[in-house]
C-alpha cells in the first residue's frame, strides 16, 4: 500500500476535511500500519501543542500587563516612601525651628505668634483632610475597576 496517500488522509483528518469513506480507509490502514499510526499520533500531539499555545496567548498578555502594573506599583510605592520621609523630615525640622525661633521668641508679639500658629495648624488640618479624601477616592476608583 502507498503510505503517501494515507499521509495525506492523516493531514485531512487533522484539518477535519476527511470524508467518511476516506476515514474508513484510513482507520483500516492504521490497524495494520504502525508507521502511519505513529504519524497520526505525532501530528495530533503537535496540533494539541499549537492549540494550547493559542489558548495560552491571551493569558500571557494578561500576565505581562499584570507584571507591568506590579512594577509600576513598586515604583510608585518607593516614590511615596521617599516623598513621605522628605515630608516628615521637613515637618519635624520646620516645627523645631518654628517653635524655637518664632513661638519662643519673646520679641515677636503674642498675637502674631498666636495668629501664625493658628494659620499653620489650620493649613496642616486642611492638607491632611485633602490627602485623606484623595486616598479614599483613589481606593474607591480602584474598587470600581475591579468590579467592572
Ligand atoms: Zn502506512
Amino acid at each position: 500500500m502507498d503510505h503517501k496517500y494515507y499521509k495525506i488522509l492523516i493531514e485531512k483528518k487533522i484539518d477535519k476535511l476527511i470524508d467518511d469513506d476516506e476515514l474508513l480507509m484510513l482507520n483500516k490502514h492504521l490497524e495494520t500500519c504502525e508507521e502511519c499510526r505513529n504519524d497520526l499520533k505525532e501530528v495530533e500531539e503537535m496540533e494539541k501543542l499549537i492549540k494550547m499555545h493559542r489558548y495560552r496567548s491571551p493569558e500571557d498578555k494578561i500576565w505581562t500587563e499584570y507584571k507591568g502594573g506590579f512594577y509600576a506599583k513598586i515604583e510608585r510605592g518607593i516614590g511615596w516612601i521617599f516623598f513621605s520621609i522628605g515630608i516628615i523630615v521637613l515637618l519635624i525640622s520646620g516645627m523645631f525651628y518654628f517653635i524655637r525661633d518664632f513661638l519662643l521668641d519673646s520679641s515677636v508679639s503674642l498675637i502674631l505668634r498666636f495668629g501664625i500658629s493658628a494659620l499653620i495648624i489650620g493649613f496642616i488640618i486642611l492638607l491632611v483632610s485633602i490627602i485623606r479624601e484623595r486616598v479614599f477616592f483613589n481606593k474607591r476608583e480602584r474598587y470600581k475597576e475591579v468590579k467592572r
